[in-house]
């Protein structure tokens, strides 16, 4: 059964997704050339604990930090470390966040400095794919519109969607049903319902969509190494229409 959640729930998450728009904000501004990643991970446990919120991704299943860090042909749960950003990089920023039980989970990609025309157009089509998913997350659109409306902009494109790694649930758990995938052909799956609530996050990739894990068992990267954009937000369906709760 997909949770749907109540109005006092819905006044949780929002406080919760702020919380990570702001950190998000913050952490998008301290991206340049010579930062590491490890510097950007204190950074967001920083700013989540200074809004008495902690940070979802923190110990989930043992990942070591606050935010995962995906850089060029890393998709998704990269580790911080001590490499630093290099002019025409690309990194994802994927961060959740625990505020009082409720969870939010956001992700953004951004080029640094001067990129290839390819590799921005690319960030630019994920990141335009997601708009396309979350415009269909209205009452009574079926769950794989989102999906739909996902692959087919992406792939018109000329990129791939990721097919391993798919959307979720959110609410009082980080990963509530249903899955999200970002592929799919349209009206499948559960009826959406006014209060359920979604994250959607599209992985595209410039080559294939087929994916490995490196060997410390957390971040996956394309198998041909091409690089990948990974964007998402946090939605609630209501009445009115989708709404970001992570913006
Ligand atoms: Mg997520």
């Amino acid at each position: 059964m997909i949770p749907l959640k109540s109005e006092k729930d819905l006044e949780m998450m929002r406080k919760s997704g702020k919380i990570l728009a702001r950190t998000m904000r913050k952490l998008q501004e301290s991206i340049k050339p010579g930062v590491s990643t490890l510097e950007i991970d204190s950074l967001a446990e920083d700013l989540i604990s200074k809004e008495n919120a902690t940070p979802a991704f923190k110990g989930y299943k043992g990942f070591p930090a606050s935010v995962c860090t995906s850089i060029n042909e890393e998709i998704v749960h990269g580790i911080p470390s001590d490499r630093k950003l290099l002019e025409g990089d690309m990194i994802s920023l994927d961060l959740g966040v625990n505020y009082q039980g409720y969870y939010s989970d956001a992700a953004i990609t951004l080029g640094i400095g001067k990129m290839k025309p390819g590799a921005k157009k690319m960030i630019e089509a994920a990141k335009k794919a997601l708009a396309l998913g979350i415009k269909e997350a209205r009452v009574n659109n079926y769950l794989s519109d989102i999906s739909y409306a996902i692959q087919n902009y992406v792939e018109k494109q000329g990129f791939s969607v990721v097919r391993q790694f798919v959307g979720h649930g959110i609410g009082r758990q980080l990963h509530e049903e249903p899955e999200i995938p970002n592929f799919g052909r349209p009206h499948q799956g559960p009826v959406l319902k006014n209060g359920m609530v979604l994250a959607i996050e599209p992985m595209v990739n410039m080559g294939t969509w087929e994916t490995e894990i490196l060997d410390n068992g957390w971040t996956a990267v394309t198998k041909d190494r091409l690089v990948s954009a990974h964007f998402e937000h946090t939605v609630a369906i209501t009445e009115k229409g989708p709404e970001i709760l992570t913006n």
